[in-house]
């Protein structure tokens, strides 16, 4: 069998419009963004021309794009940056139990520094609802971060209206917006966040690039210290064929965003269906009318994920047990643990994430192969246990 990707959350392949940018940026117009001389202007061009198509994509202003290693860059900077900037007007922060490592460490180093941090927990879909917001905003609550969509189980939050209440209470809101944009609308316009954070690699751009929108007035401290690069606020050499691929990548995922979210959901929901209907004590987590079109989070009773993972490599399928930043610890997911799942359910959970590359023959192969695998697991646990 050929081998089958369905980690998309993870990260996605270079597509080959943003690759031949990015190699056109490296060999010919390889120049310093801020030198005077012509190769550096074609280089600031391309960096430009990256934060219009960046802003384009999700309704922003150029000026209020600015580029930074990748989501967690972003997320680091958008919390320590607000908090630091606004210490003066109060010291709490509001997030949830379902974020990131990206977010949920930063809030753990700003709670070291003084800084108090509340954790909203979600229903059983992953749903974060804005009454729950409402009740946790005090007088000192400065900044309110809650993610778009969940990397583990997809579920995309009511961010328009969690925004609308942090606003209400006087508040600013940002949100990691990482596994969302590039898969499904995002508008800073009508949703009114206040600060967003992307990362390239997840839109088929290249790894180690992302963005932070910074709406136009907002207060915040740069995270490094450095040259005048992204208007005195992110200091670096920019990395120029990065940015032009990630620019690249997001216009061509913007312009394709209806036909491939329709793709991938009627992809995963294939894989998926096949999957539970071909075997019992199954089951997927997360909201299924208001999820990510590419993800798929399945827990299997009587299992354990890893050792399906391993034998699913074996066979060719890259798949996932959870979050791949914390693959490899021995950690079961909190995002699991926050849904309600137990530590059994939570070790037997697979997590399958599609892409608009994948193909019907694919999900069909992949779907078989996980309903034998699982069987095959749950005979030996029992022959185990008898
Ligand atoms: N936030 C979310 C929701 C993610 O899924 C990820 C990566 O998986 C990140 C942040 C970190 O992004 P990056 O890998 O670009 O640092």
């Amino acid at each position: 069998m050929n081998p089958i990707y369905l980690d998309h959350a993870a990260t996605t392949p270079v597509s080959p419009g943003a690759l031949k940018t990015m190699i056109s940026l490296m060999r010919e117009n390889y120049g310093n963004p801020s030198a005077v001389y012509e190769t550096g202007r074609q280089a600031r061009r391309a960096v430009e021309n990256a934060r219009r198509q960046t802003a384009a994509a999700i309704g922003a202003k150029p000026s209020e794009i600015f580029f930074t290693s990748g989501g967690t860059e972003s997320d680091n900077w958008a919390l320590r940056g607000v908090m630091h900037a606004l210490r003066h007007k109060g010291k709490h922060l509001i997030t949830t139990a379902l974020e990131h490592h990206a977010v949920l460490n930063t809030c753990a180093e700003l709670e070291k520094e003084g800084f108090s941090v509340t954790y909203l927990c979600p229903d059983a879909n992953g749903m974060i609802r804005a009454g729950q917001l409402a009740q946790a905003l005090t007088e000192d609550t400065v900044l309110v971060s809650v993610m778009t969509a969940n990397n583990e189980i997809g579920t995309i939050e009511p961010v328009a209206d969690l925004a609308e209440t942090a606003h209400h209470a006087g508040a600013l809101f940002h949100t990691d917006a990482v596994q969302a944009v590039g898969s499904i609308p995002v508008d800073v316009g009508s949703s009114g966040v206040d600060l967003l954070s992307m990362s390239a690699h997840k839109f088929y751009g290249p790894k180690g690039i992302g963005a932070l929108y910074i709406r136009k007035g907002t207060k915040i401290e740069p995270l490094l210290a450095g040259g005048r690069q992204e208007m005195g606020l992110r200091g670096g050499t920019e990395n120029v064929p990065a940015i032009a691929g990630m620019g690249q990548a997001l216009e061509e995922a913007t312009e394709h965003l209806e036909m491939n979210m329709m793709k991938t959901r009627t992809l995963r929901d294939r894989l998926e269906t096949q999957i539970l209907a071909g075997l019992d004590n199954a089951r997927m987590n997360g909201c299924s009318a208001c999820r990510l079109p590419g993800h798929s989070s399945l827990t299997f009773g009587g299992i354990d994920g890893e050792a399906l993972l391993l034998r699913l490599d074996l066979a060719g399928i890259a798949a996932s047990a959870g979050s791949a930043c914390t693959a490899g610890s021995l950690e079961s997911s909190h995002v699991l643990r926050a849904i309600g799942l137990t530590e059994t359910e939570a070790r037997g959970t697979l997590r399958l994430t599609v892409g608009h590359d994948n193909t019907r023959e694919e999900m069909d192969a992949a779907a078989e192969m996980v309903i034998s695998l699982v069987k095959e697991l749950r005979r030996m646990s029992g022959q185990l246990q008898s």
